[in-house]
């Protein structure tokens, strides 16, 4: 029997090789299976090692080209170093968000519910990977993603953005303090209430967070799929209680 593929899903608007993995096509079992891309949850360091050996022939990518990072639910955002080869580099260091220039070079985030999000400079030929949970959201880090590439000369209205699946409003309850912290940072419109609960709409404030950096509408694409609604297609830590895996959510810097 053939192993499925890794599947992942995709946005219309990057013209580059990109994905937000699924949870399908991987060797991982249990509360993992089966697509884990995630080595610090759990499941064992070989398994993890294959899906992502999967994922790359899948793609077309070498291995020791994709640069991850440790994230740690704050606003840094690295440039990728050299690499290649076949073997997963070590993370590029403590940090939210990575990109690369690169040729044939890929940046990755994982997540589990936290908002992914991948940017594309068409003109410069930069790709970008950034962590945004809510503590990244509330820092703003796909700003300063943003701001890393415009400081290289990239230009904010020409670059493009995938707003990947998270675990959306009608999963997303906060307490009352965190719903006014959004509100007086994003709007009104990142918060709805029903009775007593709060939910926050965390890829509307990224989004949000994208237009104020200088991106222009058309060019940012969001995702609708929640993480938490579909317990098939994706990892949620928060549905899960913290025992799950970790989708990758990555993009190819092959124009
Ligand atoms: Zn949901």
């Amino acid at each position: 029997m053939i192993a499925p593929a890794p599947s992942f899903l995709c946005s219309a608007l990057l013209p580059v090789p990109h994905g937000f993995t699924t949870r399908e096509g991987g060797v991982s079992e249990g509360v993992h299976a089966s697509l884990n891309l995630g080595f610090a949850v759990g499941d064992a360091r070989e398994r993890v090692e294959e899906n992502h050996r999967r994922l790359a022939a899948r793609v077309g990518v070498e291995l020791g080209a994709l640069h991850t990072v440790k994230q740690v639910h704050g606003d840094r955002v690295l440039e990728a170093e050299e690499g290649g080869g076949d073997s997963l580099r070590p993370t590029e260091g403590e940090a939210d968000g990575v990109w690369t220039e690169r040729p044939g070079h890929w940046v990755g985030v994982g997540t589990a519910d936290c908002v992914p999000v991948l940017l594309v400079d068409p003109d410069r030929r930069r790709v970008a990977a950034i962590h945004s949970g809510w503590k990244g959201t509330d820092a703003r880090i796909v700003a300063r993603a943003v701001e890393a590439l415009v400081a290289r000369g990239s230009r904010a209205d020409r670059l493009l953005a995938a707003v990947g699946p998270c675990i959306q409003r009608c999963c997303y309850v906060v307490s009352e303090d965190l719903g006014e912290r959004f509100t007086a940072r994003f709007g009104p419109e990142v918060i709805h209430r029903e009775g007593a609960e709060v939910r926050l709409n965390l890829s509307l404030a990224v989004s949000r967070t994208l237009r104020d950096a200088g991106l222009v509408a058309e060019r940012v694409d969001v995702l609708p799929e929640c993480t938490a609604c579909d317990a098939h297609r994706f990892f949620s830590h928060r549905r899960d209680a913290g025992r799950t895996g970790r989708h990758l959510n990555f993009v190819v810097n092959r124009f």
